[in-house]
């Protein structure tokens, strides 16, 4: 949820009002208890911003534990000393999140609120009598009211949390779920073990510090690398079910659309490019998105070990860049200004690289290598759904094309004839005319010029045809030297009109053939005969329409003579 501009430098003030000041009357009225003990404040600080630096990752969640700390330390030095101490924790938090500038009101967003959090339960400890400072060890009552230090401290932290989320942020998301449950059981858990430190360290000095820091640390990187290999699981599962989401996708641009939505939602994805080997030497972006857009390729083109995507062709190998300082002295500048981490990857098929695929994030280190692993997996993935897919539309194109002229075909016309006439008749639309045109004697310029000649001319008509229609309507072979015309909307005044230019166009201008029996070009003049039906008018059913439209062709045109336009009339 986006934080407005407003509320972000209101907090920035908020905080620049209250804390500093703030802080400067807790010293005064709660002056820390310090005799000397600048290495044990040093060593505390140190383990804040140890603990505060390695969150365990639950549910994919990072939970900082740094309570315990806090507790700790505010038992063994005063409210002061821990509210420091928090106020760096948040820094420290902070960086470790690596969140980007956008999200910077963050900081004193959360100054603020551990900031009301140790002053709050700072004062509740003390006005029931509780103390600071190594005396507490021989008081029985100490441990009863840390522990309502550690109550309030946590409650006032999810109040404050849940009040940030729901007029910062404007979530309606229900706060109270599975992470609150983790983070009140795992801070719960981990609380005794402040006041087991407290206890060691006034006993023990600062080898307390080592003792109990070790082991929690130790834990927290095995939970870490524990919820590591559980995502890396997690990814491949994940990545299976989109291979086969993609499998089943028929077309190009519907498997393109799936794997980069697919992507985005498992990955950090600001930025992605879809490159594609064209040639040896070459290749051509074929899919731009940025910000979730998508935006039409301008067939930017790149060499082989030119750029970051040819250098990952040139290599055939997957590559991870942290930052923009790592790539930027030899990128192409494909990439938008504000990428800052990369994951490039080779779309392999069959051991040969036939694209790249370039994900990029405006972050820092935004992605990990095992994330390189499995957008590798799922690039082949994607490979053999594009082989698929593309195999698919080249059949689906030539079982509709014919392969002489590139027309339509008469099984196609069949289809969209059914389906226009379908429109027709549930009122999508008033009018759907039919031109179907023969040539006149082409058995002759065969007999003439030879049969390669005649396929050249119905190549040439095929061209002059689709420019004349252009999008008006569709042109396609009826079969041998016979077209048809489909307009739709188009009245019969209008159909007939088009069917005589269509005629003059034929018959004005001469024909060049360049493969004729005596090899030598000619210039050939043909004609062709017209017949022109409209539904409803003169068709209540598809094939009636083809059947009209041809009857005014042999009776009306070339029974009258040929090179001429007739219109289908029932008497
Ligand atoms: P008309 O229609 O004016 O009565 O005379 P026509 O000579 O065109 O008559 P007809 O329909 O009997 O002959 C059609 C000829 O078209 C027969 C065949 O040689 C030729 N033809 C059909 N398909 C092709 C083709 O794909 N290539 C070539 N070169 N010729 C074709
Ligand atoms: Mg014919
Ligand atoms: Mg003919």
């Amino acid at each position: 949820m986006a934080v407005q501009p407003k509320i972000k430098k209101a907090i920035f003030l908020v905080w620049l009002l209250f804390v500093p000041a703030g802080m400067w009357f807790t010293y005064q009225i709660f002056p820390p208890h310090l005799s000397g003990q600048w290495l044990d404040l040093l060593a505390f600080l140190t383990l804040t911003s140890v603990v505060a630096f390695m969150p365990m990752v639950i549910n994919n969640t990072p939970i900082f534990l740094i309570q315990w700390v806090s507790l700790a330390t505010f038992l063994s030095f005063g409210l002061f000393v821990e509210m420091v101490f928090a106020q760096a924790a948040v820094i420290v938090l902070l960086l470790r999140l690596r969140i980007q500038k956008e999200q910077y009101f963050r900081i004193p967003l959360n100054l603020v609120m551990f900031f009301l959090v140790s002053l709050v339960s700072g004062v509740v400890y003390y006005s029931l009598g509780g103390q600071t400072g190594p005396s507490l060890i021989n008081d029985p009552n100490s441990i009863w009211l840390a522990a309502v230090y550690a109550i309030v401290n946590y409650i006032l932290n999810q109040v404050i949390i849940s009040f940030y989320l729901y007029f910062i942020y404007k979530s309606k998301e229900s706060y109270f779920g599975k992470d609150f449950m983790v983070e009140t059981i795992t801070t719960f858990l981990t609380l005794p073990l402040g006041f087991v430190l407290y206890m060691f360290y006034n006993q023990q000095g600062l080898l307390a510090l080592v003792i109990v820091a070790v082991p929690f640390a130790s834990l927290s990187i095995i939970f870490n690398l524990y919820y590591s290999t559980e995502k890396v699981n997690e990814y491949l599962q994940k990545a299976a079910e989109i291979g086969h989401q993609m499998a089943e996708r028929l077309e190009v641009n519907g498997v393109i659309d799936l794997f980069i939505h697919k992507l985005s939602e498992m990955l950090p994805v600001d930025y992605a490019y879809i490159l594609e080997v064209i040639n040896e030497d070459e290749l051509q972006l074929t899919r731009r998105i940025e910000g979730g857009a998508g935006l039409t390729s301008d067939l930017v083109r790149v060499r082989k070990s030119e750029g970051i995507s040819g250098f990952v062709w040139e290599k055939q190998k997957g590559y991870l860049y942290n930052s923009k300082k790592d790539w930027l002295s030899f990128s192409k500048g494909l990439l938008s200004p504000d990428a800052e981490s990369i994951l490039a990857v080779p779309i392999v098929r069959n051991k040969k690289v036939i694209g790249v695929l370039m994900l990029a994030s405006k972050r820092k280190r935004a992605y990990e290598k095992s994330q390189l692993m499995i957008v590798d997996i799922l690039c082949s993935y994607f490979a053999v759904a594009m082989e698929n897919a593309k195999h698919y539309e080249l059949t689906k194109r030539q079982s509709e094309h014919c392969a002489l002229t590139k027309l339509y075909n008469y099984r196609y016309f069949e289809k969209l004839l059914t389906e226009e006439f379908d429109k027709l008749v549930q009122f999508e639309r008033k009018v759907l005319s039919l031109i179907i045109l023969d040539i006149d004697y082409f058995k002759a310029v065969n007999d003439t010029y030879g049969h390669q000649s005649g396929n050249e001319i119905l190549c040439e008509l095929a061209t002059r045809l689709s420019n004349l229609i252009g999008s008006r309507g569709t042109v396609a072979r009826y079969g041998g030297e016979e077209f048809v015309v489909l307009l739709p909307e188009a009245k019969k005044e209008e159909a007939f009109q088009m069917a005589e230019m269509i005629r003059q166009t034929i018959a004005n201008w001469p024909f060049t053939i360049q493969q004729s029996l005596d090899l030598k070009q000619h210039q050939v003049k043909i004609t062709a005969s017209i017949g022109v039906a409209t539904a409803p008018e003169d068709a209540e059913e598809p094939l009636a329409l083809v059947r009209h439209a041809d009857r005014a062709l042999y009776v009306g045109a070339k029974r009258a003579g040929r090179n001429r336009v007739a219109e289908y009339s029932s008497c």
